[in-house]
């Protein structure tokens, strides 16, 4: 007898689907927390003759050491800190997560949260463990800490700030976390480009603490890179399940001269943290829809009963394509989650969520 699918793949990865990723041809793309400005002009001539002068007969550098450089120098990732690179962030949680694998480990994080900690946790056969947020999304301390002694998770998940909510958590409250958390704690810094507070600084100061981030949302998505900084003995071990040249060439000279221009991310960053604002704000003015404050380049926020679906889709029959977090049940019922973009777009997505309200969307 020979093997099928279905008979040969594991369940658990035959009772998962693949990573959903909709069709925005078309539409105003606001689904995915990119940063929606492109490179200036003035810097297009010199990315593409850097790039042009870069050999690909060659394997890369497998330690990436003068973007590492470069990202200590930028990023301010402290000297007692390692530095390991990855295929985005989301190759730095598989990897972790393929270190800590085995019968009973437990990956724990507060939900709703970044649903990838869950999927490679399915993939893996770990068991995923999310500790219910409160209904207006704040951090429910005394519960996460029940779980910790319940199922001493081997890594903790601690978003920050949090996707899908976009709130930091109180600095003390993590630090209590950190603090009392048996296994690692990974505080996931994705949107730090928008938030008011990081832990990079006390990357590698505290011995179960990594601090994880990636240049996605500062603009740089498609190049795929994310770091992970923490003590060099975790690191050294997680580093041995690696692929030798998983960050390419490419991407390796891209990310350094987009980090020699770090001013100009910078400055897009501060436009989407003042749109931001502005977009709360107009959100906040309309009948029905409550916004959630942001520390993140997405606002979350409720739809009125029942009707999530129906406005998500009025939305896209408009033009703009947003995220509809609904079907996830919990305190995400009712809820869609926007991307902040540029005034034009945003100003668009307004328009088509008041005319996705008005026809009954
Ligand atoms: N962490 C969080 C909290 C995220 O929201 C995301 C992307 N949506 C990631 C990590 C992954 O980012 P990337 O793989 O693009 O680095």
């Amino acid at each position: 007898m020979t093997w099928t699918p279905e008979t040969l793949i594991r369940p658990e990865i035959l009772g998962q689907s693949a990573y959903p990723v909709p069709a925005s041809g078309g539409l105003v793309k606001l689904d995915a927390m990119e940063n929606p400005y492109e490179w200036p002009e003035s810097l297009r001539r010199p990315w593409s003759e850097r790039l042009a002068g870069v050999a690909v007969n060659r394997y890369p550098d497998p330690r990436a050491e003068d973007l590492v450089a470069a990202l200590r120098r930028v990023m301010g990732i402290p000297e007692g800190a390692q530095v390991m690179l990855g295929n985005g962030s989301d190759e730095l949680i598989q990897i972790l997560l393929m270190a800590l694998a085995g019968p009973g480990r437990v990956v724990m994080a507060p939900e709703p949260a970044f649903v990838m900690y869950r999927t490679v946790a399915r993939w893996l056969g770990m068991e995923y463990v999310g500790v219910p947020l409160r209904e207006d999304f704040a951090l429910d301390l005394p519960a996460l800490q029940r779980a910790l002694e319940t199922h001493r998770p081997a890594v903790l998940f601690l978003a920050y700030p949090n996707n899908p909510s976009g709130n930091l958590w109180p600095r003390d409250a993590m630090e209590a976390l950190i603090e009392t958390a048996p296994g690692l704690v990974v505080v996931d810094e994705a949107y730090s480009p928008f938030a008011a507070d990081s832990f990079l600084p006390a990357a590698g100061s505290h011995p179960r603490l990594l601090v994880m981030r990636t240049v996605s949302k500062l603009g740089l998505a498609g190049l795929r890179l994310g770091y992970l900084c923490g003590p060099a003995p975790w690191l050294g071990q997680l580093d041995k399940l690696r692929l030798p040249y998983n960050v390419n060439t490419l991407t390796q000279a891209a990310a350094r001269f987009a980090l020699e221009h770090h001013d100009v991310l910078e400055a897009q960053a501060a436009a989407i943290r003042r749109d931001r604002e502005t977009l709360y704000r107009a959100l906040q003015g309309l009948e029905g829809i409550e916004p959630f404050p942001s520390e993140a380049n997405f606002i979350l926020f409720r739809t009125p009963p029942g009707r999530a679906r129906a406005v998500f889709e009025g939305i896209r029959a408009r033009g703009v394509l947003i995220k509809d977090l609904s079907g996830q049940g919990g305190s995400l019922t009712d809820c869609l989650r926007v991307t902040v973009g540029t005034p034009e777009e945003n100003a668009r997505f307004l328009d088509a969520l008041i005319g996705a309200l008005a026809g009954g969307g």
